[in-house]
């Protein structure tokens, strides 16, 4: 029953992140006015907005223009409402969920917004890592240390790696966004998931390259924004981290 509370939960948010996805970009706010039909601008009734349900109801379609409701709404809302559900299994009804749900909200709303946009808001990432280290004094699973040296090493090695590769090829190859969002997820997480989320990130980013050269034929002049897979190092370190940092020392023994 709980459960389906926090997957029910999960869904609201995940219909409240498809505003900040859609807004934050320009610079509006996220709390007024309500949610308006994109092509036609009429304001969508609390019964036609609905997460999930609505969009099946209304076959994806404006119930007054009857033009096609973009699939991303329905999409992030049950990733959250997924997602939602699996950190409350994993940490039960507590703080933690609620933190790490937080953090999780945030991935999302980074990775869509960094597709569409190539820009990490720091509207998001800088209050994230005020968050992540309040949260490491709150919750048992990180202690305040952890997340603080996880900001300097998150923050401070991809700074790093920007800096020489600008002084390298003469272009700017990774943003500033990408520094603040590591230093976020090193507060969340903790030091060692930081060097976990960079050698993930790395390796399914440049995987993602090379088939995006096969297939499309572009160099790698072509920036893949990077946000995203810092986002899936992130989670994958957020869920089996330890496990891969235990098979990792296992391995080397
Ligand atoms: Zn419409």
């Amino acid at each position: 029953m709980l459960t389906l509370i926090s997957i029910v939960f999960g869904a609201l948010v995940g219909s409240f992140l498809n505003v900040c996805i859609f807004r934050l970009p320009k610079e509006e706010s996220i709390v007024w006015p309500g949610s308006h039909c994109p092509h036609c601008n009429t304001p969508i009734k609390f019964y036609d907005n609905i997460p999930l349900i609505s969009y099946i109801l209304l076959k994806g379609r404006c119930r007054h223009c009857h033009r096609p409701i973009s699939f991303q709404y329905p999409l992030i809302e049950g990733i959250t409402a997924f997602g939602s559900a699996i950190l409350f299994v994993k940490f039960g009804p507590s703080l933690s969920y609620l933190f790490y749900f937080a953090f999780l909200a945030s991935l999302i709303v980074i990775t869509v917004i960094d597709l569409h946009h190539q820009i990490i808001p720091d509207v998001i990432s800088l209050p994230g890592i005020g968050v992540g280290l309040l949260a490491s004094l709150i919750i048992p699973q990180i202690n305040f240390l952890d997340s603080l040296i996880g900001v300097l090493l998150g923050g401070g090695s991809l700074f790093l790696v920007a800096t020489v590769y600008q002084w390298l090829f003469k272009r700017e190859g990774m943003g500033g966004g990408d520094v603040k969002l590591l230093a976020m997820i090193g507060a969340f997480l903790g030091w060692k998931a930081v060097i976990l989320t960079i050698l993930l990130s790395s390796l399914i980013g440049s995987i993602t390259g090379v088939i995006m050269m096969v297939l499309k034929g572009t160099d790698f002049k072509y920036a893949i924004p990077f946000g995203p897979f810092l986002s899936l190092g992130a989670v994958i370190s957020l869920f089996y981290g330890e496990n891969l940092i235990r098979w990792y020392l296992y391995l080397n023994r």
